[in-house]
């Protein structure tokens, strides 16, 4: 490797620390990005600079925005008074393919995992309570952790942090998903199932 220039065994360096991309992959994605020539290559360093300023957390859900409040969260036709729980954004891009659901989403930012030191703290749960605290209108809440270890602890936690809620029914989505297997990849109709099938869930 030492026989290219330092400015592609960089790009080769930092390509490899992508999830998925192994050093094989990343040479030649780094060649293509150096012969292409209808690349736009400037056009995508600025698409990944822009990552850092041009994004941030939308206020009522914590899933990533554009402004104060995200696409969904602004839309007047999604009823508020549905909030699908999901660990991160991109369990929003995969259940918004099922199409159906007009509700909208709690982003909690990962799950619990005591091993890695992550407690109730590190996620959106008062953010969460705050949000059924603050209405008076009966919601449901639809709890889509992943059919994990950690992702059926969390929903239990929630379970029981919500359980004195009078104006809330919590409901968790059914189990169509391959067991641990994360929403994040499931198909279309998979995603849809699951939505559909989702039954009332009560903290043990
Ligand atoms: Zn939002």
């Amino acid at each position: 490797m030492s026989v290219l220039p330092k400015s592609i065994r960089k790009l080769i360096e930092e390509l490899s620390r992508l999830p998925g991309i192994g050093p094989k992959t990343a040479s030649r994605l780094a060649f293509f990005l150096l012969k292409n020539k209808d690349l736009d290559r400037e056009g995508l360093a600025a698409a990944i600079d822009n990552l850092k300023t041009g994004l941030v957390f939308c206020e009522q859900c914590h899933n990533l925005a554009e402004s104060v409040l995200c696409s969904i969260c602004s839309d007047r036709n999604r009823k508020q008074n549905l909030i699908c729980v999901v660990e991160e954004p991109l369990d929003v891009v995969a259940l918004e393919q099922g199409r159906r659901y007009n509700g909208t989403y709690h982003v909690l930012g990962g799950v619990l995992s005591p091993i890695d030191g992550i407690g109730p703290k590190n996620l959106k749960i008062q953010e969460l309570l705050a949000r059924a605290r603050g209405t008076n209108d009966d919601i449901e809440i639809i709890i889509a952790t992943n059919p994990s270890l950690e992702g059926e602890g969390t929903a239990m936690y929630l379970a029981r942090q919500l359980k004195d809620f009078v104006n809330v029914k919590l409901t968790r989505i059914a189990h169509g998903l391959p067991i641990g297997g994360d929403i994040e990849y499931a198909d279309e109709l998979t995603i849809m199932k699951a939505m559909e099938g989702r039954r009332e869930y009560k903290a043990n």
